[in-house]
């Protein structure tokens, strides 16, 4: 899974740069986070980090991790 961070969410703890420092960085001037790097994570590793974000901006990046497609309902 690749992550990202919605930046309106973000406020700017740091624990993610704690974390990950490859992957996150919170700016000084925004107090928020960034992705830096965004490697692929095994799903427990980014559930993990999703997970310990105290106000939820870190997140399953959609454009990389589409749902995958529920089968028609067949009732
Ligand atoms: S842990 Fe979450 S709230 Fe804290 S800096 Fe990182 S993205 Fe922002």
């Amino acid at each position: 899974m690749r992550l990202c961070v919605d930046a309106d969410l973000c406020i700017g703890v740091g624990q993610c740069e704690l974390l990950e420092p490859e992957i996150f960085r919170v700016d000084d001037d925004t107090g928020t986070s960034t992705v830096i790097s965004a490697p692929i994570l095994p799903n427990q590793r980014a559930e993990a980090l999703v997970d310990q974000c105290p106000s939820g901006a870190i997140q399953i990046d959609p454009d990389v991790n589409p749902t995958p497609a529920t089968p028609p309902d067949t009732d």
